[in-house]
């Protein structure tokens, strides 16, 4: 199917892109256009209006700012991963990037773009979740920020809203974390999986505090307070993993589809929890701080 008729815009700096978003009834943002190319050929995206952002120079950078790291708006995945790999602090970030797409779509698709998207069964909301993701959104309402984690829970944008930047914050060295998804590429997705952080108390055997957030189709993207409610303040044996497995497995809401019905993804993501927190544990063990 071809795309319905719409006008194309490549503004050469930020403020023509905000002046042509907001003078467009219906505007969407092109970055990658991973997504947005194939939503436009099948007609379920019928912008009046595409905003290219790619000649928008000072957009593609990837780098670290006061310890976070950030990457503006036309910043290529592979960019970002590369970043991460280099510094211990976003080994979590790395581990869930080098499991996203082909290294054909991270040469091709940012980082901004994915998260935008808001696909909560994405492995970034789950990343975005734990590492306190913010995005810099400038628009009719002027600059703010916003937690990514929200995006992914469903925040609606003023219309004309363009991201110009993500950042997430390093892991502390006392932190241990984790990633684990399930699911083949062959099978057409991921089944579900979770990220995980986790720092133990003084005496190194009490937890202080435990994020996981899930990754998987009807999540809304968002940590399971529930599951770091079970482990704080108790040591990390087996009775508490059995109780952080079964606080994910009622506290994440997911949905069936073709690939698999919502009490398989329960009990997936409640057994990735309880292996990503042991996992976690072991990488916070092994820092001489704790
Ligand atoms: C074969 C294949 C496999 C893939 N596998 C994975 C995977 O395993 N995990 C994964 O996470 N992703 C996967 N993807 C998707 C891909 O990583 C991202 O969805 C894609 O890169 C989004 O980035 P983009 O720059 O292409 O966004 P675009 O397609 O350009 O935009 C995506 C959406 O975000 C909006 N948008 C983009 N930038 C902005 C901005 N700056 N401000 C406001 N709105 C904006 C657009 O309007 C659009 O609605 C896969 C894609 C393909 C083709």
């Amino acid at each position: 199917m071809h795309p319905a008729r719409f006008a194309y815009a490549r503004p050469a700096d930020l403020a023509e892109a905000l002046d042509r978003l907001a003078g467009s009834a219906a505007p969407a943002v092109l970055a990658g256009g991973l997504d947005l190319v194939p939503a436009l050929r099948a007609r379920k995206a019928r912008p009046d209006t595409v905003v290219d952002i790619s000649a928008i120079p000072g957009l593609d950078y990837a780098s670290l700012r006061d310890g976070s790291l950030v990457a503006g708006a036309t910043a290529r995945q592979d960019q970002v991963l590369r970043l991460a790999e280099a510094h211990p602090g976003f080994a979590l970030l790395a581990a869930a990037m080098r499991t996203m797409g082909t290294a054909q779509v991270r040469r091709t698709g940012t980082v901004v773009g994915t998260v935008m998207q808001a696909d909560p069964a994405l492995q970034l909301a789950a990343v975005c979740g734990v590492l306190d993701a913010i995005v810099e959104l400038r628009g009719p309402e002027g600059t703010r920020r916003l937690a990514a984690a929200s995006l992914f829970a469903g925040t609606r944008l003023p219309h004309g809203t363009l991201a110009v930047e993500i950042a997430l914050r390093p892991m502390a060295e006392r932190e241990g974390w984790a990633f684990a998804r399930a699911g083949l590429r062959e099978i057409g997705g991921h089944l579900g999986g979770v990220a995980a952080r986790l720092s133990f108390g003084a005496d190194g055997r009490h937890v202080a505090d435990a994020v996981v957030a899930p990754f998987v189709a009807g999540h809304d993207g968002s940590p399971l307070g529930p599951v770091g409610a079970a482990l704080a303040g108790r040591p990390l044996d087996p009775d508490t993993l059995r109780d952080a497995e079964a606080a994910a497995r009622a506290a994440v809401r997911t949905t069936g589809d073709n690939l698999s019905s919502a009490d398989y993804r329960r009990h997936l993501v409640g057994v990735l929890t309880r292996r990503a927190l042991a996992e976690a544990a072991g990488r916070a063990r092994r820092n001489p701080d704790v």
